[in-house]
């Protein structure tokens, strides 16, 4: 008699598989739920999917080198992630207080066989802003790729709840953080290099309780356009993803009111779903590939069929 054999666990789908992009993941109804800002995103339920169970590189970023803000969870985590295995080494940004999360990405760059270097820090701090550029740098031997993904997001019903404060503190980490990056690394890119940029469906069509947050999404693609025209005549290409709605901590750090999180992204999309951060790293890989030479000052719309203009 045979012995029956086993049949092997079917192994996940990576990015290639094809399939209806509808149930590629499925539909969440997050419960209620609050963290401080940033927010610790191992303690999310459910914990959002970067990807490390399913992205598959195929050696599209092979040596290069790229610094990566807000890599510790949600898109940039994800970014990091699909990078790495593409073969690029890690630059890190994100804040003190998201440590664990922050191994959690790196170790998965290690696994990648590449290097990645933890920066922590405040990007509201210009000081910051340019010691990160000089520690990427000196720690993997120059810059090829600039990707500014780190950004807050505090929702407040009405103007008048808006403090002065928090709208500085929104355009310092979303707009000024990126102008004072860029401008750091400028010295260092050499043509081939790519800055990415990270936009939103809210720079379009605005949310009335996100004014700051939707407004420095307007003013990123804005600047992303004109810093492109000035920089492709250095060999020095710029362009935006612009994300839909997708499950990060962003969300339970009062990014949207919490008593939405059960219905997020569910009624927004054609798709009937949020996405997962996997889903937006494949943009970013795009971008910073040389597959996109002949893209520049363009905004990749990455929001399960929301109209743009
Ligand atoms: P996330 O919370 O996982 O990532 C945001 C990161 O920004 C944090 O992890 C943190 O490291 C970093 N950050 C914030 N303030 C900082 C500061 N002062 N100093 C240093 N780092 C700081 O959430 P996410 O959704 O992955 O956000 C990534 C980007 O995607 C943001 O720019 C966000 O605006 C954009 N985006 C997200 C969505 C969405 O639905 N999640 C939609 C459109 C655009
Ligand atoms: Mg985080």
């Amino acid at each position: 008699m045979t012995k029956p054999t086993a049949t092997p666990a079917p192994a996940k789908p990576d990015q290639y598989t094809f399939g209806d992009p509808r149930t590629r993941y499925p539909v969440i109804s997050p419960p209620v739920q609050q963290q401080d800002e940033p927010g610790i995103q191992s303690q999310m339920t459910p914990v959002p999917d970067l990807g490390e169970a399913t992205y598959r590189g195929t050696g599209r970023l092979t040596g290069r080198r790229a610094l990566i803000t807000g890599a510790d969870s949600g898109i940039g985590g994800a970014v990091a992630i699909a990078f790495a295995r593409e073969g690029a080494d890690i630059t890190m940004s994100y804040r003190p207080e998201e440590e664990s999360d922050a191994r959690h990405i790196a170790d998965v760059i290690k696994r990648a066989g590449r290097t990645a270097t933890l920066v922590p820090g405040d990007l509201t701090d210009p000081a910051y802003c340019r010691a990160l550029v000089d520690t990427a740098v000196s720690a993997m031997g120059g810059l090829d790729a600039v990707v500014n993904v780190a950004g807050k997001q505090v929702w407040q019903p009405t103007l008048a709840e808006l403090s002065d404060e928090q709208f500085e503190q929104t355009y310092a980490t979303n707009v000024f953080a990126l102008f004072w990056i860029v401008k750091a690394a400028l010295p260092h890119l050499e043509p081939g290099s790519t800055i990415i940029n990270t936009a939103s469906l809210e720079a379009y069509t605005p949310s009335p309780d996100r004014l700051d947050y939707a407004s420095t999404k307007g003013a990123i693609n804005n600047l992303s356009k004109g810093l492109a025209q000035q920089l492709i005549p250095h060999g020095i290409r710029v362009n935006v993803v612009a994300p839909g709605p997708t499950w990060t901590a962003l969300q339970v750090t009062c990014g949207v009111d919490p008593e939405t999180l059960p219905e997020f992204g569910s009624s927004e999309t054609s798709m009937g779903r949020a996405a997962q951060p996997a889903e937006l790293a494949p943009a970013y890989v795009f971008l910073a590939s040389a597959e996109s030479s002949f893209v520049v000052g363009e905004t990749l719309n990455v929001n399960g069929g929301m109209n743009t203009p």
